[in-house]
This record gives C-alpha cells, structure tokens and sequence, in this order.
C-alpha cells in the first residue's frame, strides 16, 4: 500500500517566508490552575525543546465569563520579559476582535487598539501572525482591511490571518487587504470533519492560506471518547498508533498532517511531556486506506 508523504521540517507561513513548525502549541488554557510564570515558562521550553516553535495564544484567552480578558497574553508577556531571547525563538501569534459581552468588534478604532493592548501584554514590538479571531459582521470588510493594513504597515504585525471564518467571508476580506492574507483558523480534528468536505481547505490552498487547526484533539474528546462515534473514531486512530507505537492523540495530530493543505495542528495540552511528545507526530506515516478509515468512523456512514 503506498504511504503518503510525511510532513517536511518546517512550512512556510501561507505565502509568506516567515518557515513554522508543521506543529503548533496553543495556550487557549495557560492561565488556569493559578500557573506560575515559572510554571508557564517551562511550558513554553517543553514546546520549544520538542521543535514546536509556532505558538498561538489570543487577547480572550483567560477569559472565565466574568473577568481574565488579555491573562494568558499577559503570563506570556512575563515569560518573554523575564528571558530575553526567548522571542527570537518562536513564531508568535495572537488573535483579537471578541470583546466581551459585546461579542464582537472589528471597528478600526477597536482593532487599532486591541493590537496595541495585545502587543503591551505581549511585552513585544510585534507578533508575526495576527488573526481575527471570530467575524464581525457588523463591520464592512472595506474598513477591517484597512485596520489591517494600517497594522502592518506600522511594523506592530508581520502577517495576518483569520479564524472561524465562512467560505464567503475569507474572500470578501482577502479582496479589500492589501496584504494577503496567510492563515486560517477553522476547528478540525478527527472528529470535527466538516472542512475536509465543506471546500474549506480547498479554499485554503487555492489562496495559498495555511490551515490551523484549533482543538485537534475535539478539547481532549478523543483521549477519552464516551459517544459510539468518538470511540469509533478512537479505534480506527488506535489502529495506526499500535502499528507505529505512538499515542492516539500523537496519531490524531499526524492524520491532520497528513492532509495536502498543510494542516498545523495546534496542541492545546498545558503539561510538560504531552507537548513535546506531539512532536512525534511528524514520523507517522499514513496510508490512503488507514487516513480515510478514519474518517469513514468520523463520517459514520461509507464513502459514496
Ligand atoms: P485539544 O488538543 O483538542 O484539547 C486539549 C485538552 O485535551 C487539554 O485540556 C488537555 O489537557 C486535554 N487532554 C487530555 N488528554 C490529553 C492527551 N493525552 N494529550 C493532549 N491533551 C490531552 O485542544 P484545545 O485546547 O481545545 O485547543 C488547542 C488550541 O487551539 C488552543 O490552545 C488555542 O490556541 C486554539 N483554539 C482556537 C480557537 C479559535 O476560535 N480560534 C478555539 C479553541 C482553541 P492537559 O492540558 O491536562 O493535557
């Protein structure tokens, strides 16, 4: 059976030169259980160490419903600060445009400023991906683009991206930039598949986007699936993971890989050894009939 190819190295950023690992870390949870900036900064060396240099946090994370906007940024920020050098070492990437209880802001006055808050929590000149976070469609795409524009030309952002975008909304902002747009960030695991049949990743390779995938694991369903389709899923991953002697999460992160648009994973564990083990994921090799068993379990129905 003829194996697909195995994800290079490093992936460039869209069609940007800024290279990646093929694997990111997210910190969505880093300011929880009342973690340290010592505890933090050993999450972020454990990500490093392991080759996973992509980091992506956003200005909501922290966020508890009540209070905590911009705390994950922040502990970030205390973690750069207390070592310097440590910036050079990572491709940095923020998301902003949810205020709540709003929801969402994406006026250029609020942009302007949510980029520059970010940027001071950060403790840093600039982040090399800046992503809207969820759509505003209150506000024209016409005035979103020239916000972010503006923010790349002042230096403050290198690239920009999206996430939870619809199909139409991508390309309606990507018409108004200047600058093209490098990412997308859509949920998809093995057990969220919509994007492999709703053109979402078709999309993505057709405007040269690179796909991040935002809880690849389900938020940690598939460690622990409970439903009849979660644990088919399981198994069809289990199967591939026994063969190559890695996790099942490890295999999850790699069927994602494994798909032509470049998908980059983004481990979202906050615990030392389970970040750099998804480093592993880069030496799994899938063939076609293992990468669509899964998703026929994921499916729950045969391919037509
Ligand atoms: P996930 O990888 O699907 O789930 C991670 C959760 O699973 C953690 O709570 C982790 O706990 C748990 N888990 C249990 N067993 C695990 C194992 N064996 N290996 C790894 N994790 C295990 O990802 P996520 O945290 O939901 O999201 C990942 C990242 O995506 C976020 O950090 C953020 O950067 C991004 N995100 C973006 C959006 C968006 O709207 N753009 C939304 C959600 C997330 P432990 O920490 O104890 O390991």
């Amino acid at each position: 059976m003829s194996e697909l190819p195995l994800p290079p190295a490093t992936r460039r950023l869209g069609l940007s030169d800024i290279e990646v690992s093929p694997i990111a870390w997210g910190m969505w949870r880093l300011a929880e259980n009342g973690r340290t900036v010592a505890d933090a900064a050993k999450l972020v060396h454990a990500a490093l160490d392991a080759g996973i240099t992509f980091l992506d946090t956003a200005d909501i994370y922290g966020f508890d419903g009540t209070s905590g906007f911009g705390d994950a940024e922040a502990l970030l920020g205390e973690v750069l600060a207390a070592e310097p050098g440590l910036r050079d070492k990572m491709v940095l990437a923020t998301k902003g445009g949810i205020l709540p209880p709003l929801p969402y802001d994406q006026s250029p006055d609020y942009l302007k400023k949510a980029i520059d808050d970010s940027l001071r929590r950060l403790q840093v000149d600039s982040v090399d991906l800046w992503q809207i976070h969820r759509p505003d469609i209150l506000t024209h795409p016409q005035e979103v683009a020239r916000a972010l524009d503006d923010a790349v030309a002042s230096g403050k952002v290198r690239t920009l991206g999206v996430s939870n975008f619809t199909m139409f909304q991508l390309p309606a902002l990507a018409k108004f930039l200047d600058n093209k747009l490098v990412s997308t960030q859509p949920e998809i695991s093995p057990l969220r598949i919509d994007c492999f049949e709703n053109g979402q990743l078709d999309q993505a390779m057709a405007f040269g986007l690179t796909p991040l995938a935002w809880s690849p694991l389900g938020g940690g369903r598939l460690a622990a699936p409970e439903t009849a389709r979660d644990k088919a899923v399981a198994a069809a991953l289990d199967t591939v993971a026994e063969a190559q002697g890695v996790s099942r999460t490890v295999c999850a992160y790699s069927w994602l890989m494994a798909h032509p648009a470049g998908i980059i994973p983004i481990i979202g564990s906050q615990n030392e050894s389970r970040i750099a083990e998804g480093a592993e994921a880069l030496k799994v090799r899938w063939t076609r009939q293992d990468w669509y068993a899964v998703l026929v379990a994921a499916r729950g129905v045969p391919l037509p």
